[in-house]
């Protein structure tokens, strides 16, 4: 069975974007996964099709309508769905490259994009939505969090990109940012291709690229270390 994602949104025009180029977009029409978006105003139930109200005890913006956010949760996936619901949110956990991991090996996701100032809480409880955040930063709403997940999560499934791809390597794969790479011309601007890496020597360069990886590391995200 592969990968089948679920999108709750206002905006279900905006998918696959980006998510249908490239190896993320050739795996969606291969189907080593696929991806339903559902507009959620189709579960409002009132004349003018209302999707939000205004807070309660006041405050800006809007608040997305637990009752019609519920339905739409429900229609996409009913009882015995065993995917996790994934709401995207600013106050999430931040996603990392293990929860991606945990996604790609299951049988998909649902998951909720807030708009406004978000969603009522009680839907979050009731439905066990969990929340995650792509970034300390807040977007106008949860449609490219999707995305970012989505691709995220989608080229670790095997088949996805090409097959010998060792995801152990990149960057947080072993709990590290990746070592620099280097390709042709060997001289660029002046700048040469570090010696070691044209040497042949494969122990030297298996050992130069941890060291620089470890440097670049303890440079930049010393809180992946201390992990
Ligand atoms: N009032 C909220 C922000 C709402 S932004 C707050 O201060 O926390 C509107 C929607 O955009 C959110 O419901 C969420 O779905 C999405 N969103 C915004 N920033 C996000 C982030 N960093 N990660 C994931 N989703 C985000």
């Amino acid at each position: 069975m592969s990968f089948q994602a679920d999108v709750v949104t206002l905006f279900p025009e905006l998918f696959p974007g980006p998510l249908g180029a490239s190896v993320i977009g050739r795996g969606l029409s291969e189907g080593l996964w696929s991806l339903r978006a559902t507009q959620l105003r189709d579960f409002a139930t009132d004349r003018h099709r209302t999707v939000d109200d205004t807070p309660a005890g006041g405050g800006a913006g809007m608040v997305l309508k637990p009752d019609v956010l519920a339905a739409a949760i429900d229609a996409v996936s009913p009882a015995g769905d065993e995917r996790p619901r994934l709401l995207m949110s600013p106050r999430g956990t931040p996603l990392t490259q293990a929860r991606a991991e945990q996604l790609a090996t299951g049988p998909g996701a649902v998951i909720v994009c807030g708009r406004f100032e978000g969603v009522d809480q009680r839907v979050i409880e009731a439905r066990q939505l969990e929340e995650i955040s792509i970034g300390d930063y807040v977007l106008a709403g949860g449609e490219i969090a999707a995305m970012v997940v989505l691709e995220a999560v989608v080229r670790l499934i095997p088949g996805v990109l090409g097959a010998a791809e060792s995801h152990q390597e990149e960057s947080f794969g072993d709990g590290l940012l990746e070592y620099p790479h280097y390709t042709r011309p060997q001289v660029f601007e002046g700048r040469d291709i570090p010696p070691v890496l044209v040497s042949g020597d494969h122990k030297r360069i298996a050992r130069w690229r941890r060291e620089a990886a470890e440097t670049l590391t303890r440079a930049r995200r010393p809180d992946l270390l201390k992990r």
